[in-house]
């Protein structure tokens, strides 16, 4: 809180060079990376940071098997290289994992066309994954004996990653990047009016939390709204060749499936592909794709149903699932970048590109980012440079030291420490490592100071008292809510009924007051 409090006074009255409206992946990337190219920026965000379609995500870091269905292999391609980039980069933080796909009788294709398939698709992805296999039917039983294989014809294994953490952890590592780089950004604050003067956006502000209004200056204007991209670009006065199509895709959280080593994939009754994928000790089904208009959507009863029915469908379980079973929900409404003029109807639906497009209006000075994927979050951060450079604002030339974790010689140093001090476990050093990063270290300083921060919070997934303090201090958390959701996953994996008793406590030790709470779903 107090950080958010510090840069909110820096920001009014201030003047940049790009203000970026929206703190989701696109949002965070980009200030990520104009601050390392040293364009001075602003970020506003008008919820939480990532707290909208980039909090719902299936958590895959992935090339997308399943587009190579409706044929886009540039966009297949583009993707593996983008998933590539962040395994590297990323070594704690983007785990590489198996994918366990069974087919039956009613599979679209038969088990050996999938396997030439995977085949391309390792291929296309430069074989920086596992090389994929075909199962046979008493095989996938051995592997993982829930899944029914009565009518299974044979099972197929390929690799891709996915964010052991989430999503929204993930993106707030952009934030903390552009934050730690001097780039002014603000969560629950939104651009409530724009107006161009002299080539100069004057923007006034409202802070959600409690209604203050500032006014921030801005020569060029990032449109990173996803799914409300349109609507501010009317507000801008902006005209672009594309717009937004919204598909609303759900996720049920149920205690652990089978061994939680792999993801399972499965075809739907509509014939499309739906994943079981792990989260710590708990298991995200989905998700569905289905048209809507209003990106403000909830999961409906219907939702549910349909998800239970799939995959009760698929496993061999002693009592079925149900809704009693769900821990927690997901669910977010896809940007998708349709053209202006087009009209999509239901029959082409599903075979909307998940590709992303950049718009520049000159004469607005505005850069508008249509569609996308997380996967493909760099790329975006760097498109992004070259488009205000195209409007004007000069950067320093961008190298790969914008993004990613620390070295290992940091790592190596940092568990030195962790022995030296006799702090923490190893295993809980190695946790720190892919939360924190260098910041892990702050966290040990905390424990070194005052030894009753060493204990432990919750016990799986682990969270020690000190990491709350941290937390607290110096990741803009305004609300219990940040801290269950997305700087931690514990909503989304424990049962309410749990957190409820732990919320006065939590609330103590991230210095904000507990009654601004509200569900923390
Ligand atoms: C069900 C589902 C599953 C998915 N699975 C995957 C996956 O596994 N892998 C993958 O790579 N991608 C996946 N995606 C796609 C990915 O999640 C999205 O492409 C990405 O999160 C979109 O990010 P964004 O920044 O464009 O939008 P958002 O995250 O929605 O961010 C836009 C932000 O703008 C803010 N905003 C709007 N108006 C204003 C204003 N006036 N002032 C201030 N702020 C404003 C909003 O509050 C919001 O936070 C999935 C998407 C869905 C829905």
């Amino acid at each position: 809180m107090r950080q958010r409090s510090l840069l909110l006074d820096k920001l009014d009255g201030a003047t940049v060079d790009v203000a970026i409206i929206g703190g989701g992946i696109n949002g965070a990337v980009t200030a990520a990376a104009l601050s390392a190219a040293g364009v001075s920026s602003a970020l506003i965000e008008r919820g939480d940071f990532s707290s909208v379609t980039s909090q719902e995500s299936s958590n895959l870091v992935w090339g997308g098997f399943k587009y190579m269905q409706s044929y886009e292999f540039r966009l297949v391609r583009k993707l593996c290289q983008s998933r590539n980039r962040l395994i590297d980069a990323y070594p704690s933080q983007v785990e590489p994992i198996e994918f366990l796909a069974t087919f039956d009788e009613d599979s679209p294709y038969p088990v050996w066309l999938a396997g030439m398939g995977a085949t391309a698709y390792w291929a296309i992805g430069n074989f920086a994954t596992a090389r994929p296999r075909l199962l046979r039917r008493s095989a996938i039983e051995s592997t993982e004996p829930v899944i029914d294989t009565s009518r299974a014809k044979g099972g197929l294994i390929y690799a891709d990653a996915y964010l052991p953490d989430s999503d929204a952890r993930f993106t707030f590592g952009f934030v903390k990047g552009a934050i730690d780089r001097g780039s002014l950004t603000a969560n629950y604050t939104e651009l409530t009016s724009a107006e161009l003067h002299d080539n100069q956006w004057i923007l006034q502000l409202t802070d959600t939390l409690d209604g203050s209004t500032r006014t921030l200056r801005a020569r060029t204007i990032v449109n990173a709204t996803g799914p409300w991209i349109d609507e501010l670009n009317e507000q801008l006065g902006v005209t672009t060749e594309h717009r937004i199509a919204h598909s609303k895709g759900i996720h049920l959280i149920v205690p652990r499936i089978g061994s939680g080593k792999r993801v399972f994939a499965f075809f739907d009754e509509d014939e499309r592909l739906y994943y079981v994928i792990p989260m710590g000790d708990r298991s995200v089904i989905g998700t569905t794709d289905t048209r809507v208009d209003d990106p403000n959507t909830t999961v409906t009863a219907e939702d549910r149903d349909f998800v239970l029915r799939q995959i009760n469908a698929r496993l061999d379980l002693d009592k079925p699932l149900s809704v009693d079973d769900v821990i927690s929900e997901r669910c977010g409404v896809r940007p998708l970048v349709v053209d202006a003029a087009s009209n999509h109807e239901e029959s082409d639906w599903l075979q909307l590109s998940r590709k992303h497009e950049i718009e520049i209006d000159r004469d607005r000075g505005v850069v508008s980012i249509f569609g996308g994927k997380l996967t493909d979050c760099l790329n975006v951060g760097e498109e992004i440079v070259k488009a205000v450079g195209k409007l004007g604002i000069s950067s320093k030339k961008l190298d790969d030291s914008w993004f990613g974790e620390p070295p290992a010689s940091e790592l190596a140093r940092f568990r030195a420490r962790v022995v030296a001090t006799e702090s923490v476990a190893d295993d809980t050093a190695d946790i720190l490592w892919r939360r924190y990063g260098y910041r892990s270290n702050f966290v040990l300083d905390r424990i070194v100071t005052d030894s009753s921060l060493a204990e432990v919070l919750w016990e799986d997934p682990r969270y020690l008292k000190a990491e709350v303090v941290e937390i607290g201090e110096n990741e803009m958390v305004a609300r219990v809510e940040d801290f269950l959701r997305r700087r931690t996953n514990l909503s989304m994996t424990e049962y309410g009924s749990e957190l409820d008793d732990r919320i006065a406590e939590i609330s103590d030790l991230l210095g904000i007051s507990s009654r601004p709470t509200v569900s923390p779903n």
